[in-house]
């Protein structure tokens, strides 16, 4: 079924766009599964979570934190993901830097934009957002890629595509800011519900649980 579904949206989908498999409360086998298929990135948003899974699964596979990063726990989140897609506050970023910088690692990362303000509980403001990005411009050890936001989660994904376009807008200012070190080239926004809407707006990843799963029992 997993097979199934993955080979289904590669084919509806354009080529540009990447799509990552949003792995909280999937078992081992289920993300296998999934990248058996084809299915190269996969997000998770729980640090301790992930830590049952990741090196379980010992594949060559981009794992992104897609889900809040509380600062106590950036250092082990260093050694477990390839990217932080989460990244959502100024300090969070510096404690970032300061592990990344002892482990002697670049880290990709993604500001998260709280576009929806009442829909989205996590993310920056949408007008603290260049600010953030400036900052992460001059910290050695982060490599800023983008952004990511999340619609309304339920309902009409017709709902989604003014938040969906307000992103793609902060995601452009901050482009033509040209801040050294950053290359913005990722706009994670769309979920199962709406991901085709998402693409319509701009979006080149695309982040998919039950699409790709099914429902989640939990
Ligand atoms: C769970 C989750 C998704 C995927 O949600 P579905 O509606 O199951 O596709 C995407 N992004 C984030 C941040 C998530 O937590």
């Amino acid at each position: 079924m997993i097979a199934e579904n993955v080979h289904r949206i590669l084919d509806s989908i354009p080529p540009h766009v990447t799509v990552l498999a949003a792995a909280k409360t999937r078992s081992v086998e289920e993300v296998r599964e999934a990248y058996q298929a084809g299915i190269t990135h996969f997000g998770h948003n729980y640090v301790q979570e992930a830590s049952a899974v990741i090196p379980v699964v010992n594949a060559d596979l981009h794992w992104h934190m897609i889900g809040h990063l509380q600062r106590n726990k950036a250092k082990i989140a260093l050694t477990l993901f390839d990217r932080i897609d989460s990244l959502d506050s100024i300090r969070l970023a510096d404690e970032i830097e300061k592990h990344a910088a002892t482990l002697d690692k670049t880290i990709r990362v993604m500001i998260e934009v709280n576009i929806g303000e009442e829909n989205a509980k996590t993310g920056i403001d949408p007008e603290h957002a260049k600010l953030l990005a400036a900052h992460i411009s001059a910290l050695p050890h982060l490599r800023l890629m983008g952004l990511m936001t999340m619609g309304p989660r339920f309902g009409d994904p017709e709902d989604s595509r003014i938040y969906f376009k307000k992103t793609r807008q902060i995601y452009d200012a901050i482009g033509t800011l040209n801040l050294p070190g950053v290359e913005l080239k990722v706009l994670s926004m769309g979920m199962s519900n709406d991901y085709m809407v998402a693409i319509q707006e701009g979006a080149t990843l695309i982040r998919l649980g039950t699409a790709i799963f099914g429902e989640r029992k939990t």
